[in-house]
């Protein structure tokens, strides 16, 4: 019923895609040699990429008393500590379906470092869930909340299982069987690990997760709601998490597509007003990404989803296609679209979101992706030699562990919500609309003493941008701020990597350096006893 296992991957030689972008340095043999290797192995293959940039200046930076070989030794040692997956559960468990029949369903939960804790990552249901998914979900989910400086590791779960060809009833016993499966072997709590929606879950799940586990494991602890995020508001969600990955991507595009400088060497304008994309997965992050960017300016022309795919040159709407959707379970026979034989992957446009699943972008479709800009809304969209022929074809990919990093930093919000027990902006609310009417008589009082009042009173109207903030920033204002904020910062912080090593349009790399850099200090700083 129960296995629990870890390991430390030994160093080896890198070949295929690898070695051609990572100089002579290498980690591992689990980046494979073919072409397009295994899920997990594309991650530590990307890993190790990132890895062998940046190991002289870790070696540089160590302040010890150790020889410079004692200090080689320490960063090797801590960057194989980094890599592999700590501990991944994988449980079966029956449930009754409601024909009376049993079925036995298999599931997993990845936990790939605990270097912070919580751990933190999505539960998804899909038939496609395997130990080598939830594992690379899991170490992608690490790297991703050190690039935008969220103080948890990396965790992913999967149940294999068709969610279409169940009831809602049998859903919410899965749900909550597996729930508790996770319970009993320490895989969720507050302070341990802490899931959220993925492909195929949502509020609805995220619900089921924290009434099962704070009416069991956890009902005397007075955190229990913070064991998962992604909840509905009355069970202590936070405003703004269903759209925060949607909106992540657009601020994440909006970060690059605003510099000149990148801009110009993929041949494009600044700027999302002239802008065609295309997305693939009309689900939670496909349908906010698309909302966002369609108010920001662009265009999307085509849509992929899993049974068919539709266009329109002249744009489709986000509102009458998600209300189609809502009316009719499918994207196809939009009014306002035609269907699109082929890959519409590789049809024309500016800007390709693959926000659907892994491995999509590969080395048989890579060449003929007519994208400059490739947006990884999705977890792993594109293989290894994809990437290599995106960087060789002068194509910008912005990589999945930044651009769809908007639902954690939100699911962080959201987790220190429940741990505080307060809503954003209550205790300060009413001082903070007070203050600003104070701040405004008392200039009106100020330029009054000075001039008088001869001509009456002299008004002060305040800009309409501060009459909107005059009352106090609502938890939806702090959270939309705080997200925006940090995907600039972290926007920046990429760039200026990609520039100190030279790395041109592999952003992907810079943000690996980034997250290895920030997960070694933590590793490093602990003390952490190598012998
Ligand atoms: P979702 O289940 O809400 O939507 C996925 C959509 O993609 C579905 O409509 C599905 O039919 C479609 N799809 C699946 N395979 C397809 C294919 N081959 N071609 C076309 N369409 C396909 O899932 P989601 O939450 O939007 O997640 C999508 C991706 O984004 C996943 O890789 C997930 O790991 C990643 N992600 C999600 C979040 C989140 O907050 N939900 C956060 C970060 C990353």
């Amino acid at each position: 019923m129960y296995r629990c296992f870890g390991s430390l991957l030994p160093r080896a030689s890198l070949s295929g895609p690898w070695a051609s972008l990572c100089g002579t340095r290498a980690y591992s043999q689990a980046a494979d040699s073919s072409d397009d290797p295994n899920f997990f192995s594309m991650v530590e293959g990307f890993f190790d990429r990132g890895a062998a940039i940046v190991e002289d200046r870790l070696v540089e930076g160590l302040k010890t008393r150790e020889t410079q070989e004692q200090k080689r030794k320490r960063v090797r040692g801590i960057l194989r500590v980094i890599k592999p997956c700590n501990h991944v559960l994988s449980v079966n468990f029956p449930i009754k379906k409601d024909c009376g029949e049993w079925e036995v369903i298999e599931a997993y939960r990845a936990q790939h470092s605990q270097h912070r804790t919580p751990c933190k990552g999505g539960i998804r249901y899909s038939m496609d869930v395997s130990v080598d998914e939830v594992k690379a979900l899991a170490s992608l989910m690490t790297y991703k909340c050190a690039v935008v400086d969220v103080p948890f590791g990396g965790a992913k779960a999967g149940v294999k299982i068709n969610p279409k060809n169940y009831s809602d009833n049998e859903l919410e016993k899965i749900t909550r069987r597996f729930t508790v499966e996770l319970a009993k072997k320490g895989f969720i709590g507050p302070g341990i690990d802490v899931p959220a929606p993925d492909m195929s879950t949502g509020e609805r799940e995220m619900s089921w997760i924290a009434d099962t586990y704070s009416t069991t494991m956890g009902h005397n602890d007075i955190n229990a709601s913070a064991c998962v995020t992604g909840k509905p508001i009355s069970q202590g969600g936070i405003h703004g998490r269903i759209s925060a990955t949607g909106r992540g991507v657009f601020h994440g595009i909006e970060n690059f597509i605003n510099e000149a400088s990148y801009m110009s060497q993929i041949g494009l304008t600044p700027g999302f007003q002239d802008k065609t994309f295309i997305i693939q997965g009309f689900g939670n992050v496909g349908l906010h990404t698309m909302r966002y960017l369609h108010r920001f300016g662009a265009k999307c022309v085509g849509i992929a989803e899993m049974d068919g795919s539709i266009w329109n040159p002249k744009g489709l709407d986000p509102k009458e296609l998600e209300e189609y959707k809502l009316a009719n379970g499918t994207i196809v026979g939009f009014p306002n679209s035609t269907p699109y034989e082929g890959s519409i992957l590789e049809a024309d446009c500016d800007i390709l979101i693959p926000a659907a699943s892994e491995m999509q972008l590969t080395k048989s479709n890579a060449h003929k992706i007519k994208a400059k800009i490739i947006a990884e809304g999705a977890n792993g969209p594109t293989t290894p030699e994809a990437d290599r022929i995106f960087l060789e074809r002068n194509v910008l990919v912005i990589p999945d562990m930044y651009l769809n990093a908007g639902g954690v930093t939100v699911s962080y919000f959201e987790w220190l919500k429940n741990l505080n027990h307060v809503s954003y902006g209550r205790l300060t609310f009413k001082y903070e609309r007070d203050s600003n009417y104070h701040l405004l008589m008392s200039v009106q009082e100020s330029l009054e003493r000075k001039f008088g009042k001869h001509g009456g009173a002299i008004p002060i109207v305040p800009t309409s941008e501060f009459q909107a903030r005059v009352a106090g920033a609502s938890e939806k204002d702090i959270v939309h701020s705080g997200l925006a904020y940090t995907m600039e910062r972290s926007a920046k912080a990429i760039m200026r990597t990609a520039n100190t090593y030279n790395l041109g349009l592999d952003l992907r790399t810079a943000a690996y350096v980034n997250a290895i850099e920030k997960v070694f200090q933590v590793y490093n700083q602990a003390g952490l006893s190598l012998s």
